[in-house]
């Protein structure tokens, strides 16, 4: 039995945050305590694809955090950001608080129009 944490009540709509990308596997939403300008999640959002951290990677999820960094990718050419820094945090050691896998995404660009709101979703 999965331990839910903070980020499945965002990924189930149980507690708002600001959504900023999504797409049928990944959701991604702007960080509560920004440590940049734009500082965003990504998470995946299939149960099957759910990792506590980077430490928990098998085989059937090896796949999850590249398709995180996709999503990180495709949503820095939506917002037109050219130059970021993404990070995983591992294990409490790693500084990690949250156990839901989640690729930090942080840029000193603007992104979202709209006062925080993603333009096209
Ligand atoms: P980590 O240290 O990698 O586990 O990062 C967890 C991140 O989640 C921190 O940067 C927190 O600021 C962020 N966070 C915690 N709760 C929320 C929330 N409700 N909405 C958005 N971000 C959150």
């Amino acid at each position: 039995m999965i331990e839910r944490t903070i980020f499945h009540r965002i990924r189930d709509r149980e507690i708002p945050a600001t959504i900023v990308y999504e797409s049928e596997t990944v959701l991604a939403f702007r960080d509560i305590h920004p440590k940049a300008r734009t500082h965003v999640l990504f998470i995946a959002k299939r149960d099957e694809d759910f990792l506590p951290s980077i430490a928990d990677i098998d085989d059937a999820t090896a796949h999850v955090p590249g398709m995180l960094i996709h999503a990180a990718q495709r949503f820095a050419v939506e917002q037109g950001i050219s130059g970021y820094k993404l990070t995983f945090h591992v294990g409490k050691g790693g500084g990690q608080e949250v156990f839901y896998l989640h690729l930090h995404f942080l840029s000193e660009e603007q992104c979202c129009a709209h006062d925080g709101k993603a333009a096209e979703i």
